[in-house]
């Protein structure tokens, strides 16, 4: 799939919920009907602006994310996946033509299914989370472990194209025990592509002023490492890869539209809150950050978006630690060819004082098992480099 500004991936960020989970601090409401028609109508404005700007490219990939998009009016959805559906590019020999739309697997339905399917759309990413009762009441997750499995089973039934289930560990009430039973039956039920992330709270979500309060306690970290261990023992025996830090898949079902931004290719970027990144001339970024205030975006989304180059040293760390997530890490020529300059000039020393953590070979450097799981550590050495190099410019 060519990664060319040529053909930018495009993401759509649907920013409502049917409910709020506790822990969460994404850029969503509970919205009324209003809302829904005020989005719909700024993405088309913001998507026929973009398309004057860069001559309505084809897009490598379509990730319509969120929020929650099952909860999109099922005719609305229809109109979004019809006007953006015939602009995903062919895909390369071999290659997986990737449009995917997150769900709720409570609004998976066989009319849902249906549009999605006669939309064109290639792969479900469904967020589950946990299927232990006791850990989806204490993070209010919207619907119930029965009904959680019935959306699941739909899919597994029903669902032709690729899919992905999210789950999280380290929840109030969850067990190492429940969390491999919950990976198991996804992986039975045929889910290529599975995420799991560790519980992150913000400080001001209900959850965290609950904590704050001692209302509510979370798992001392060994325990939330348990967690982790006991579903890394189980994807490794079921044959899931792990190629980025919280993500996990089968042979060839890797996320191309993730790992797009996680080699900051280019991608554009429709709905309040979301960004866009293009590649420049001389290995500097292009960040539209489009507005997370609603009103704003509703009212005129190109005038919402704060847009900045990120370059030099600061372009290279960031490339360095997005590429330092995934398995694949940083390959030299990819580096070269961007910046025009080795790896070494920056950030070699730095990189080979981590042996264990970090892996060097002729193609580049890549972050071991360990290295994943430590890597904040190395990418701290690696901004001190980098603002070493910044002052001595
Ligand atoms: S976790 Fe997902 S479903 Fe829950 S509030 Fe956040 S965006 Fe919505």
């Amino acid at each position: 799939m060519s990664l060319s500004p040529a053909n930018p991936a495009l993401y759509l960020h649907v920013p409502f919920c049917a409910s709020r989970c506790s822990y969460c601090d994404f850029h969503s409401r509970v919205a009324s009907a209003e809302h829904y028609e005020r989005w719909f109508a700024a993405v088309g404005l913001h998507l026929s602006a973009l398309d004057e700007r860069h001559r309505a490219p084809s897009f490598s990939s379509i990730y319509i994310g969120g929020g929650t998009p099952s909860i999109v009016p099922g005719t609305m959805l229809s109109a979004a996946l019809a006007r953006l559906m015939p602009r995903l590019a062919p895909a390369d020999v071999g290659a997986f033509p990737e449009a995917t739309l997150e769900a709720n697997p409570e609004d998976i339905d066989e009319e849902l299914l249906a549009i999605l399917a006669d939309g064109g759309l290639t792969r479900l990413s469904v967020g589950v989370q946990s299927l232990e009762d006791t850990a989806r009441r204490r993070v209010q997750r919207r619907g119930s472990a029965t009904s959680t499995r019935a959306g699941l089973e739909r899919i597994r039934k029903r669902w032709k194209g690729r899919s992905s289930a999210d789950f999280i560990y380290g929840l109030p009430g969850q067990s190492a025990r429940g969390l491999q039973e919950d990976l198991s039956y996804a992986a039975d039920l045929g889910f290529g592509h599975l995420s799991l992330y560790e519980l992150t709270i913000a400080e001001d979500s209900p959850l965290g002023l609950r904590i704050k309060r001692g209302e509510e306690r979370l798992p001392e970290p060994d325990e939330a490492f348990e967690h982790y261990a006991a579903a890394r023992e189980l994807l490794l025996s079921r044959g899931y890869r792990r190629y980025e830090i919280s993500n996990w898949c089968l042979p060839g079902q890797e996320s191309a539209h993730n790992l797009n931004y996680w080699r900051m290719g280019d991608w554009l970027a429709l709905g309040p809150s979301a960004s866009g990144n293009l590649r420049q001339e001389g290995g500097a970024f292009l960040r539209a950050d489009n507005s997370s205030d609603d009103e704003a975006y509703y009212a005129d989304p190109m005038a919402s978006v704060s847009e900045y180059r990120i370059e030099g040293s600061d372009a290279r760390f960031e490339y360095l630690m997005m590429g330092l997530r995934c398995a694949e890490g940083v390959r030299r020529e990819a580096y070269r060819s961007l910046f025009g300059e080795p790896i070494e000039r920056c950030f070699g020393a730095v990189l080979s004082s981590f042996p264990g953590l970090i892996e060097e070979d002729e193609a580049g450097y890549r972050p071991s098992d360990r290295g994943m799981d430590t890597l904040n550590q190395v990418l701290l050495a690696c901004l001190s480099a980098k603002d070493a190099k910044k002052a001595s410019a």
